[in-house]
């Protein structure tokens, strides 16, 4: 079964064709720049297990459907193209950002679960739009072709109402739906499901703490293979400190803000958002440079260091009281799966819980999952990278399979 997995974002697609009876990626694209002059595409066919052969286009690319089409061109060119027809695709995936309260699971694209992912988009303005347009898109280019929706939100759904209600007048709740929804679901989801296969239990049984700590950064406490509480909340603004968005801050800003400094709801919003979390606090939003920064005396960079690595010990502290017994820490996307020093940092202390790391193991680069955690740690601490383009394909095929 071949699938095509595509992540729709407002001037940009991300696209991955896997066959999934070997989980093999067979062709990788990114569409950059939509609706610019300066449009870029680049194709990676992968046509050996290691080889892979890469076509780069620079132009104007109008918009979505246009770039979808150049990339479809491209798949199936009949000298580089992996496939000799568009027929050989069985089912598209769409990475699908809110699904707010309706949406528990992966879901087959109906007229109706369009309407609904349009109903959502008070809650996610910037992203369920995009995400609209790439399955418009894809539903022309392959009709009669099986296209589902996979939710960031959908994992969360299982979180109960003491963790997701915010303390504010309930009518905001029920008329506004204002809650925690939680985000990165699909990435939470999949490195739960290898801890548990890693770790010989069944998922239902499992209790860890996923740590995805990326540009955007969240953490998840999983119960019995379910996710009952998660650090990103209504947006994905709540909780760690992340490259450019500030995590938690005290709600009052905003008023001190506006009443001081005269700033409007939006320049507020652009700031928490675009100018805050590693980038507010030193200048540098990507952790390679922060470190850059450090081993030049640059204090500020490690101050940004400092202060991401205490709030992920700290919502690991409460993470390990909301679960009680918790058999695994997990640390996965681009930070979490190469940067030893804040897996060290943010765990530094959790000793008397329990959770001890070999600096050793943890400084050693992998591809594959590695334990990091002492053998006579009783909480074990892992490194698993995260594959949302392989997990969205596998709930896609999980839908196909009538939920099985
Ligand atoms: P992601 O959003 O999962 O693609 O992660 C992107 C972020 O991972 C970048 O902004 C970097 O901060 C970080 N990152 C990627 N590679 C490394 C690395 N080798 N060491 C430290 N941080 C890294």
């Amino acid at each position: 079964m071949k699938i095509l997995v595509i992540n729709s974002g407002s001037s940009s697609i991300k696209y991955q064709l896997l066959d999934m009876d070997t989980d093999a990626v067979l062709v990788t694209g990114l569409v950059e720049r939509i609706g610019d002059e300066n449009g870029s595409l680049t194709n990676k066919v992968f046509p050996g297990t290691n080889e892979q052969s890469v076509t780069k286009m620079e132009k104007a690319i109008p918009d979505h459907d246009t770039g979808m089409r150049l990339a479809i061109e491209l798949i199936i060119d009949p000298e580089k193209g992996v496939i000799k027809d568009m027929a050989e695709i069985n089912a598209v995936g769409h990475r699908v950002v809110h699904g707010g309260e309706d949406f528990h699971q992966p879901t087959i694209i109906t007229d109706e679960v369009i309407v609904a992912i349009e109903a959502n988009i008070p809650l996610a303005p910037l992203h369920n739009p995009a995400n609209l347009d790439g399955i418009r898109v894809a539903m022309e280019l392959f009709p009669g072709v099986p296209q589902v929706a996979v939710f960031d939100t959908a994992f969360h759904q299982t979180i109960p109402a003491h963790a997701y209600m915010y303390a504010l007048p309930y009518e905001l709740y029920e008329k506004d739906r204002v809650r925690r929804y939680g985000f990165h679901g699909t990435s939470h989801k999949f490195v739960a499901g290898e801890c548990a296969h890693l770790l010989n239990k069944k998922l239902d049984d499992l209790n860890c703490i996923s740590v995805h700590l990326g540009n955007g950064c969240s953490m998840t406490a999983v119960k019995n293979g379910k996710s009952v509480d998660t650090s990103l909340g209504m947006t994905p603004l709540e909780g760690l400190v992340m490259g450019t968005r500030s995590g938690d801050v005290d709600p009052a800003i905003h008023t001190f803000l506006s009443r001081n400094k005269g700033m409007d709801i939006e320049m507020i919003d652009a700031m928490l958002n675009k100018e805050s979390g590693l980038k507010g606090l030193c200048g540098m939003n990507d952790m390679r440079d922060i470190h850059a920064g450090i081993e030049k005396g640059d204090e500020r960079a490690k101050l940004a260091l400092d202060v991401q690595t205490y709030r992920n010990r700290k919502y690991i502290g409460a993470y390990m009281a909301v679960l009680g017994r918790v058999d695994a820490i997990v640390f996965t996307a681009g930070i979490g799966e190469n940067d030893d020093i804040v897996r060290r940092e943010s765990v530094r202390g959790l000793e008397c819980f329990g959770v001890k790391i070999d600096e050793a193991v943890n400084a050693q680069r992998a591809k594959e999952p590695l334990r990091i955690s002492t053998a006579d740690s009783s909480v074990q601490v892992w490194v698993i990278p995260t594959n949302e383009e392989l997990a969205i394909a596998r709930e896609t095929r999980f839908v196909l399979n009538g939920n099985q």
